[in-house]
């Protein structure tokens, strides 16, 4: 699979922000990238952001709902996504699941209503502090997995993020070591829990790293063995460092 480098931009941005994606196309049109580029603005902006990027490089949501439509205020749905200019939509991110209480089966229903709209799922996972000084992240994501993936992912409809909560936003990630380790389990895990019927596809889904992913330390984490690429928050904003952590992925396959 080529890898992807995906932004997040939570919930940052006005009209007045297009102007980044406007250079992050440009300088994509300039030096095309070896990895797919992805960008999650909030919801309000997919439409006028599909006008500016003119398919340089694709869209997503940060969130959808389970249902396609109904009365659910406040909601959007997948379709509506996908409607507005989205290719991707991401689910299960951990502001989510302890902001707004999400559990592992919810993100598996916005998973599946993601392919129901033609979008691919990035389905995030990750440990705490408190369960990773525990000694639990491992058991943590696997147990994540298991119930926030549902049957039929592939690697067409699927991408999966580590991302552990204590490393988002804080400036803090995890050891060059640990990463790796904890790719390798959810490799392992995802042989596990597609099964063999489903081999080839659990081999080649690609595994992102998210939490605190910058210019300066992109070049380390994306070389690690099974790190498909990066999910990355903050460093999204700005189309400069974004372009950076772009560009180490670029040299890398
Ligand atoms: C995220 O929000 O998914 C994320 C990884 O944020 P940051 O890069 O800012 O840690």
């Amino acid at each position: 699979m080529r890898p992807l480098v995906a932004g997040n931009w939570k919930m940052n941005g006005l009209a007045g922000d297009l102007g980044e994606l406007a250079v992050l196309r440009d300088a994509l049109a300039e030096q095309a990238p070896s990895c797919d580029v992805l960008i999650c603005p909030p919801a309000t902006l997919i439409a006028r952001a599909a006008w500016t990027v003119k398919g340089a490089f694709a869209l997503g949501g940060q969130d959808c709902h389970a249902q396609g439509q109904g009365a659910f205020t406040g909601d959007i749905s997948a379709e509506m996504l996908k409607d507005a200019g989205a290719s991707y939509v991401i689910v299960g991110h951990s502001e989510r699941r302890h902001t707004h209480g999400e559990s592992d089966s919810d993100v598996a229903a916005k998973a599946r209503a993601a392919w129901r709209a033609g979008l691919k799922a990035i389905i995030c996972i990750g440990e705490t502090e408190a369960q990773r000084d525990a000694g639990d992240a491992h058991a943590i994501c696997q147990g994540q997995l298991d119930t926030s993936v549902p049957d039929g992912a592939t690697p067409a409809n699927t991408v999966l993020a580590y991302e552990p909560v204590w490393a988002i936003g804080t400036g803090r990630t995890p050891t060059g070591a640990e990463i790796a380790a904890m790719h390798a389990h959810i490799r392992a895990c995802l042989l596990r829990r597609l099964g063999p019927s489903a081999k080839e596809g659990a081999k080649e889904m690609l595994i992102l790293y998210g939490g605190s992913v910058k210019p300066d330390n992109a070049r380390e984490i994306l070389n690690l063995p099974e790190v498909g690429g990066a999910l990355v928050g903050g460093a999204s904003l700005k189309a400069a460092d974004f372009l950076s952590v772009v560009r180490v992925i670029a040299k890398r396959f």
